[in-house]
């Protein structure tokens, strides 16, 4: 059963899948046979019967959508423990895992890819990719997450925080090929998932706030790892000849010399594949820099930024594109996921791409020519007033872009929305989105815009001063979205922010694992609470379900991780979570499950460590202060405040003695647990960052 029917008969089947009893009854798809599912095109476009879980968004379509209806919105309340599997050694567990015949993968921290028994947690076989051993520097630029694999045939691939494209043979982890995606040299990193369609596999990768970055997307062979095609996102310079004529047709709409900011645009996330019309969608990054006055000062759209892209998926050839944030400001990339969906608007069927990126806007637009059909806030958006459906652009607010000084602008950074997984329900016609609330104060007063350099392995690409709301001002709820009404139809507040993404079932039940370690279902069609259950830790990564033996399952990997735990400050660090103090799980329930899991400790502050051994001096505290936010925050947290996925430096004994500090920060001592070495810090940048850091902790313990 392929997706392509029109909205009212996909209700109808939807029905029809749901009221069979038995999973084991029925294939995967045609391709289906004695030997297993075949993950092929086939596979991938089906809705399939639901026993497996095939791709990151479990199909094509990205909807995460399961047809599975054993556990419905009647019974949910009997979900219980079936089987866990501790992962001690795991930290950042943002992943999507899949199943495939019985057999579920899931990429812990630093890309080491599992094979367990779907109906014990068994573990069949472990792949390490030794990231920590091949990124080197790179260690610098990302901590340790990957949001998901991808299967093909007979293989699993996985693509590694340091650059590289892996294929393994699904049933014994054997290294099949590696490909090195990026130039080493760059500062770039991927946490994203490979998408795997007619043989290719496509990966892009990240990295635009940490020098000059030129964005693409790379298909290759999925058999062999040879490159099939390359896409790059912005013209490079003109003098070195464009690669396409979509190069030709994008240099047009910059100015200046943008090449030498490199541009930015890069795609790491947001890659759906679309068998209807034999496409391939990207979504592209933010500017390098986000200033598009130091990047393009003469005004433009700066085409591809902020948009997304449709390619032929056999050539990597332009097709049409729809830029979302036109000269982008505000670091609001297009990277959210793009979902696939048959929609009736005003009595027309419509073969839809529904995408929330972080600029607040959800946008259903027609996959047949790239019109943009309709746009409308789905959070709090005072960058622009509507989007005029006429031209397909922004009404942009007056000031917004910090051209008259400082301004307070919704979204943030952060975006409205941003990687966390939406799902779409073709059966309540509902996408479930995480949405954020989270304002901040951008400003370029004091930048020298004629001056500014891209950073080198640096988080500062952002060419302006920007001041993110802590958690006192900032809120999040999930949101039911209707796309074709364009309005919420429910939504339930949530605690702090950077909660996890949906699931949906043809059980009329929605999962979403939260912030603050919880677990819930709700009724799809009201947003009813239905369920709950406490699982220990934050929750950063999606839901998933499948079936095995006539047994539906939903399984979930624990482990708070993700950006903003990594950024920290107070709006992570409000719920207390440590990757040192609580538990790393892969948890799995069914109706009827009786485990209990270990009980997990309390949230946890860490105590900053108060000592009269070492006095600050303000003038290397202020020194230090400067490469801080660019070297270290990245995993410690703004204001050395850190948000749960890497030690809080305030409460590091290591900070108080010269010696030691300079022998994890410039020696590379802890490099082993991930803490890179910065050898080209000098010893008086490294004491400098001593005093920063010294100057955060209060003189006397807090009362
Ligand atoms: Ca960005």
């Amino acid at each position: 059963m392929k997706l392509k029917l029109p909205w009212t008969m996909a209700v109808v089947a939807v029905v029809v899948v749901a009221g069979c009893t038995d999973p084991t009854s029925r294939s995967e798809s045609g391709t289906s046979g004695e030997g297993g599912t075949v993950v092929d095109a086939e596979a991938l476009a089906a809705v399939g019967n639901g026993d497996n879980w095939l791709a990151y968004g479990r199909n094509f379509s990205e909807q995460r959508y399961s047809p599975l209806a054993q556990v419905d919105d009647g019974n949910v309340s009997d979900l219980g423990v079936a089987w866990y599997v501790d992962l001690p050694h795991d930290r950042s567990l943002v992943g999507t895992p899949l199943v495939v015949d019985g057999v579920l993968y899931y990429e812990g921290s630093y890309n080491v890819l599992r094979a367990v028994d779907a109906k014990t947690g068994e573990l069949l076989w472990e792949y390490d990719p030794q990231v920590i051993e091949t990124a080197g520097d790179r260690l610098r630029v990302v901590w340790d997450y990957s949001r998901g694999i991808a299967f093909w045939k007979g293989a699993v691939y996985q693509a590694t925080m340091d650059g590289r494209l892996i294929a393994l043979d699904a049933r014994t982890g054997a290294e099949l090929w590696s490909q090195m995606t990026v130039d080493p040299e760059l500062p770039l990193y991927i946490t994203g998932v490979p998408k795997v369609f007619k043989d290719k596999v496509i990966i892009g990768n990240g990295g635009t706030e940490f020098g000059a970055i030129r964005g693409y997307v790379t298909a290759y062979d999925a058999a062999t790892g040879e490159q099939a095609w390359r896409w790059w996102t912005v013209p490079g310079n003109p003098a070195d000849g464009f690669e396409n004529e979509a190069m030709r047709m994008a240099a047009e709409t910059w100015t200046g010399e943008w090449w030498k900011v490199g541009g930015g645009g890069t795609v790491w996330n947001g890659i759906t594949y679309d068998p209807d019309f034999d496409a391939v969608y990207l979504g592209t990054g933010n500017g390098a820099p986000w200033n598009p006055k130091i990047r393009s000062p003469e005004g433009g759209d700066n085409l591809f930024l902020c948009s997304i892209v449709a390619l032929d998926a056999d050539t990597g050839e332009y097709r049409w594109h729809y830029q979302t944030t036109p000269a982008e400001a505000w670091d609001y990339n297009s990277n959210m996921d793009i979902v696939l969906a048959d929609i009736t608007v005003e009595g027309r069927d419509v073969k839809a791409l529904m995408h929330a990126p972080k600029n607040g806007f959800f946008y259903v637009i027609d996959r047949s020519t790239g019109q943009l059909i309709s746009a409308e806030p789905f959070a709090k958006t005072t960058w622009a007033s509507e989007i005029d459906l006429e031209t397909g652009r922004p009404v942009e607010v007056p000031g917004a872009r910090y051209e008259e000084g400082e301004v307070e602008i919704f979204p943030s950074a952060w975006g409205a929305h941003t990687w966390h997984a939406m799902s779409y329900n073709p059966g309540t016609g509902l996408a479930y989105v995480p949405t954020m609330d989270i304002g901040a104060v951008y400003s370029d007063e004091g930048i020298d815009i004629q001056t500014w350099e891209s950073p080198d392995w640096a988080f500062e690409g952002a060419g302006l001063d920007i001041t993110v709301a802590g958690a006192e001002t900032s809120v999040s709820a999930l949101k039911a979205w209707d796309p074709v009404e364009q309005r919420a139809v429910w939504e339930v507040p949530l605690p702090g922010v950077w909660n996890a993404g949906t699931l949906t079932t043809a059980g009329n039940l929605v999962f979403q694992g939260r912030a603050d370690g919880r677990l819930f279902a709700y009724r799809a069609g009201d947003g009813s609470v239905l369920w709950s259950v406490d699982l220990g830790s934050g929750i950063s990564a999606a839901p998933i379900t499948y079936a095995v033996d006539g047994t539906q399952y939903v399984s979930i990997l624990v482990g708070w991780g993700g950006g903003m735990p990594a950024l920290g400050t107070t709006l992570p660090a409000q719920h207390g979570w440590s990757y040192r103090v609580h538990p790393r799980r892969l948890v799995t329930f069914a109706l009827g499950g009786e485990l209990e899991l270990p009980p997990s400790p309390p949230p946890f502050f860490p105590e900053p460590l108060v000592s009269s051994d070492f006095v600050v001096d303000p003038a290397l505290a202020e020194a230090g202060g400067s490469i801080f936010p660019g070297k270290c925050a990245i995993c410690h947290g703004f204001g050395a405040v850190a948000g749960g996925a890497a030690p809080d430096l305030r409460a590091s004994p290591v900070v108080l003695s010269h010696e030691a500090f300079v022998d994890v920060v410039l020696g590379g001592g802890r490099q082993q647990m991930g803490m890179p070495q910065f050898s080209n810090l000098s010893e008086i940048e490294a004491g400098a960052l001593q005093h920063y850091i010294r100057a955060q902790v209060p003189d006397k313990p807090e009362e």
